[in-house]
């Protein structure tokens, strides 16, 4: 059977020979992909093992005592094992979405749909769907005839497994993306205990169903009608990018043949036109008929071909991953790596060495501790006891680390300028932000009438109360008022 759509008539059905359809939208036929066997699929599987591994797994992981892995939006705090981000560290939210882009540029500039065939989770949700029917409803062949055949009990057991397998994933899956965001062990307890928040449910159920229905129902049409990278990744391909390629000069004219007939004295190219390619393609597509924007670059027709040149006894790779250029010019693999190295492809690794460096240095420099100084406005400066002249201030202090902290507070600038009505070294809890209130004071004719420029020294102290000589100290410029 083959997998071509069938065609909804605009316009009346042809009367006369000759007349042309036309095509407004296509009816969806159903594929039934063939399963394939070879060294892109075990890549594939692998991929599909490690990114579900790290998917399912990194929830139940713990750190410090909590969940390695959790966005707390309620908190504001996105906990990725020994690092806190706060909001404050949005830059680097920032910097994780330009490594991915540039990556994907870079990756799909080199070689094509590398993420829609091997990464996306639309492509591994697919693959695991697919492996769940096989297995209950059989291979292609037998999916096929239980899709025409009439409602029996066997089909209604058969359908009902799928279905109850596939919610049972889908639902595991949900509560794994939830599990990210709400501390996964309580999240459990409210789903046996009927106590579930209304967002948690919300979104438990709207993931589920989003895996359920693109992974079980929509399959390639995620892919070739809503998916928005389908559409552009063509600017960014080139005749030098490595792609999955029929090689038409080798293949064509294409025709069936017995094993043992010289088909080239029969005028035959390599392609039996056995019609495997097109079986084992999750979009349906013919990938010999040229490059398609359906193709996601899955490689399953790569290993399904070459299982047929190896029965056939003929070389393998009449469908290959190789450039256009390669395919065109018989370039070896060596050419086609050496072009690989073109102006886009080096401009696009520069940027994203950049991006990473920069992200890398930033993160690994990046002060565990946060102050902000507010002077309160509502009194500028005022004259206490011993002829003292006093400012307040607010301190902003955050603890972006996991362990309680003490800190010792000074102030320079003005000559006898000390710290009052504070209790020092001042105790901060774990991965919290304190604001505190502190006074400083300086006899008054140490200071200047008007602004005097000062600074806050914020130094992190040891167990032995002594400044820690591993960690940052904070320096806080402000003023101190005299009238
Ligand atoms: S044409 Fe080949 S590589 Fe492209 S989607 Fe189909 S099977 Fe995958
Ligand atoms: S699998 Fe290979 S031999 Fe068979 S039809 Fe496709 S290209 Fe031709």
């Amino acid at each position: 059977m083959s997998n071509t759509s069938k065609v909804i008539p605009i316009t009346p059905a042809p009367d006369a020979a000759g007349d042309q359809e036309q095509a407004l939208y296509e009816v969806r036929k159903k594929i039934y992909p063939r399963a394939v066997s070879g060294w892109f699929a075990k890549w594939r599987w692998t991929l599909v093992f490690i990114t579900q591994l790290i998917f399912y797994g990194s929830p139940w992981l713990s750190w410090n005592g909590r969940q390695a892995v959790l966005f707390d939006l309620g908190a504001r705090k996105f906990y990725i094992f020994g690092v806190v981000f706060w909001p404050q560290d949005f830059i680097y939210l920032t910097l994780l979405l330009m490594i991915s882009a540039y990556s994907l540029f870079l990756f799909t500039a080199v070689a094509g749909r590398l993420w829609c065939g091997y990464a996306c989770p639309q492509t591994v949700y697919t693959e695991i769907f697919l492996w769940i029917e096989r297995k209950i409803e059989g291979e292609r062949p037998a999916r096929m005839r239980l899709d025409e055949g009439p409602l029996s009990a066997r089909k209604f057991g058969l359908k009902s497994a799928k279905h109850g397998a596939w919610i049972a994933l889908a639902l595991w899956t949900g509560f794994t993306f939830v599990g990210y965001f709400t501390p996964i062990l309580d999240l459990g307890r409210e789903v046996f205990t009927w106590t579930l928040g209304p967002w948690e449910t919300f979104w438990l159920f709207f993931y589920s169903f989003a895996t359920y229905g693109n992974a079980g129902w929509m399959r390639e049409q995620v892919c070739k009608y809503m998916c928005p990278y389908a559409r552009f990744q063509g600017v960014m391909f080139d005749r030098d990018t490595l792609v999955v390629a029929y090689d038409t000069e080798r293949g064509e004219p294409r025709g069936a043949r017995s094993k043992k007939a010289d088909y080239k004295a029969k005028g035959l190219g390599a392609c039996v036109d056995c019609d495997i390619c097109v079986q084992v393609c999750p979009t349906g597509i013919d990938i010999r008929k040229g490059q398609q924007y359906e193709c996601i670059g899955c490689t399953a027709c790569i290993d399904g071909c070459n299982q047929v040149m190896d029965k056939m006894g003929y070389d393998r790779g009449l469908i290959r991953y190789a450039s256009l250029n390669g395919v065109s010019q018989h370039l070896g693999w060596k050419e086609m790596i050496r072009r690989v190295f073109r102006p886009r492809v080096l401009i696009y690794t520069s940027v994203l060495c950049l991006i990473i460096t920069a992200a890398s240095v930033s993160l690994y420099l990046r002060v565990p501790l946060k102050v902000d100084v507010i002077r309160d406005r509502a009194a500028l400066s005022r004259e206490v006891a011993d002829g003292q002249i006093e400012n307040v201030y607010r301190l902003q202090i955050m603890n972006t680390q996991e362990e309680p902290r003490k800190l010792m507070i000074t102030a320079t600038g003005i000559d006898d300028l000390k710290v009052g009505d504070l209790k020092l070294p001042l105790e901060i809890n774990s991965a919290t932000t304190q604001m505190i209130s502190l006074s400083l004071r300086a006899p008054a004719e140490k200071v200047q009438k008007g602004s005097n420029r000062i600074q806050f020294h914020i130094v992190p102290l040891d167990t032995q109360g002594k400044p820690n000589p591993d960690e940052f100290s904070l320096h806080e410029k402000s003023i101190f008022f005299k009238s």
